[in-house]
């Protein structure tokens, strides 16, 4: 993976880049060849099996899509959103369930697909709720991971990409709702969140 340039990007793909952002570190073209490659991991280890994916929102929508449309195993998915209680509590790892699944997970193969593992908190916790569920399987597929801000123990079976400790946007991921739909994965300027990296994620 290789960070470049603002401008570099602009030029050679003549792609909107909004003034809050300092770098690119993933291109469209980046994402999609690594999302091919994680689909078609997960199809040669899930074939035959009941594959059920759990997308976590809102972060991971654009990601999911991606990731299920390259498959070549068949695949249910159903979603869930949750949230902590804040940034002043995020650090307790207590977490809000917004919108529970709909399907039941129980004896069932399942993937939580997450946008970003930072702290970890958040995906331990849902973890634990759908092992309480009684999968008969319980895997995680990131399409980033930030290891150097991790607070507990978590750890993915596919990940996309390793990125820096710094807070990044597009692709699915949001600065207060903001630049999800960035085709790109792209650092946001620290002045833009005042340096408080975990202000307003979700
Ligand atoms: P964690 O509990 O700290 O691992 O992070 C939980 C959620 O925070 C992720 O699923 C993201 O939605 C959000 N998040 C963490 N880091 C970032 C970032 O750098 N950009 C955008 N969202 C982030």
């Amino acid at each position: 993976m290789s960070g470049r340039g603002v401008a570099e990007l602009q030029a050679t793909a003549d792609r909107w880049v909004p003034p809050e952002v300092a770098e690119i570190l993933l291109s469209p073209e980046e994402i999609a060849a690594r999302v091919k490659e994680l689909a078609a991991e997960i199809s040669r280890d899930y074939a035959g099996k009941d594959l059920h994916l759990v997308g976590v929102l809102r972060g991971a929508f654009v990601f999911l899509a991606d990731l299920m449309r390259g498959l070549t195993i068949p695949a249910s998915v159903d979603l869930i959103a949750i949230s902590s209680y804040g940034a002043k509590t995020r650090s307790s790892g207590v977490v809000r369930i917004l919108k529970d699944l709909e399907d039941s997970v129980e004896d069932r193969h399942v993937i939580v697909v997450e946008d970003i593992i930072d702290t970890g908190l958040t995906l331990n916790y849902l973890l634990d709720l759908l092992r309480d569920r009684k999968v008969a399987g319980l895997e995680v597929c990131a399409l980033l991971d930030k290891p150097s801000a991790r607070k507990v123990e978590c750890r993915a079976r596919y990940v996309g990409f390793t990125v820096p400790n710094a807070f990044v946007v597009g692709y699915g991921l949001d600065y207060n709702q903001q630049f999800r739909g960035l085709p790109y994965i792209a650092i946001l300027r620290p002045e833009v969140y005042g340096g408080d990296r975990n202000a307003n994620a979700g």
